[in-house]
């Protein structure tokens, strides 16, 4: 349920919804908006009245929330969802490009891929210090040293840093070094990590599962948001069917309904999705022209020798050329980068 308080509510008025949310053993969720402030309540509200709410000072109305999904959805917050962070605004108005190498392999190729990539106005490095490979005998990740690599990397050039927490032993570690924390697509519904993630607070770049509906990526977005953390970006990586003519079936067409059920931020990895270089650029446009706020893409000097994925991996060249396409579209669409 929604609790949409009048536009000059007090902060009393709020705080007299808080604690009689409270009173009902439910959690609530306050949510300010442009003009109104609504607190949202999550818990078991099966059988909870609006008209509870509704005759306490400084309420306009309370609202049922029919999806699953509550605070994740648009029903709960109308507007999009802009997640601040000091190198980038990430929302509705501005296209945010991350980059980087699969893995962190070493500070020379970290720091190179960050100048290269800041050089570019792209302000956001992402590289996996622990890497979920379908082998166990595939490179894993440099662990802790490759988070190390990424913080230095951050102090010396700026850049901010994403990078992907795989088991909740690391969650501490990984709050610290980065400034997303992403989640693989293996581990969308890991619960235990979605909900440790969720008491974090830096944003998280949820990825979708490889066979998840929109809904099931919602719900797993909403773990995160009931523990508090309401910063979530969701990120399409292509999705398992038929095919077999790219690693992935990149399922552009989420766009349009993701952004009708929910209020958060969508990102697009044409890498992973395509799995193969060639094609990066074309889909990263489509995602651009979809409707995405953002793009992950793989980036790394010499995509031929890297650590892992190198065959998805733009070159400078190719990822310079991309984003010269990417500020030409963007204006067009409204979005600034
Ligand atoms: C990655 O981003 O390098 C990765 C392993 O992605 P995904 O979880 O989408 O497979
Ligand atoms: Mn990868």
């Amino acid at each position: 349920m929604l609790v949409v308080m009048q536009a000059h509510a007090a902060a009393a008025d709020i705080e007299g919804v808080v604690a009689a949310i409270r009173d009902l053993g439910l959690t609530p969720h306050v949510l300010p908006g442009a003009t109104r402030t609504a607190v949202g309540m999550t818990g078991n509200t099966a059988a909870v009245d609006a008209g509870h709410f509704e005759v306490l000072p400084g309420v306009e109305e309370a609202i049922r929330v029919t999806k699953p999904f509550k605070l994740a959805s648009r029903e709960m917050h109308r507007d999009n969802t802009t997640i601040a962070l000091q190198q980038a605004d990430i929302g509705p108005k501005t296209f945010t490009v991350v980059g980087g190498p699969c893995s962190v392999e070493n500070e020379k190729i970290t720091f190179e891929t960050a100048e290269f990539l800041l050089s570019k106005g792209v302000k956001l490095l992402r590289a996996g210090a622990f890497k979920p490979r379908t082998s166990p005998y595939s490179f894993q990740g440099m662990g802790l040293e490759g988070l190390k690599i990424l913080q230095k990397v951050r102090e010396k050039t700026g850049i901010g840093i994403v990078t992907e927490l795989m088991d909740t032993e690391h969650a501490a570690a990984v709050e610290e070094a980065t400034d997303i924390i992403q989640i693989g697509a293996r581990n969308m519904q890991n619960f235990s990590l979605l909900k440790r993630v969720g008491k974090c607070r830096k944003p998280v770049l949820l990825k979708r599962g490889l066979s998840a509906t929109l809904e099931e990526w919602l719900m797993s977005a909403e773990y995160v948001m009931a523990g508090g953390n309401y910063q979530v970006i969701l990120c399409e990586r292509g999705v398992r069917t038929f095919n077999d003519h790219s690693r992935n079936t990149l399922d552009l067409s989420v766009i349009p309904p993701a952004k009708t059920l929910s209020h958060l931020p969508i990102f697009v990895d044409p890498s992973h999705g395509t799995g193969k270089r060639a094609y990066v650029p074309a889909m990263a446009l489509a995602a651009l022209a979809a409707g995405a706020d953002g793009l992950l893409i793989e980036v790394h000097p010499d995509p031929d020798h890297a650590a892992s994925d190198g065959q998805q991996t733009l070159n400078f060249e190719m990822t310079e050329k991309l984003l010269g396409q990417l500020k030409a579209l963007a204006p067009v669409l409204g979005r600034k980068m």
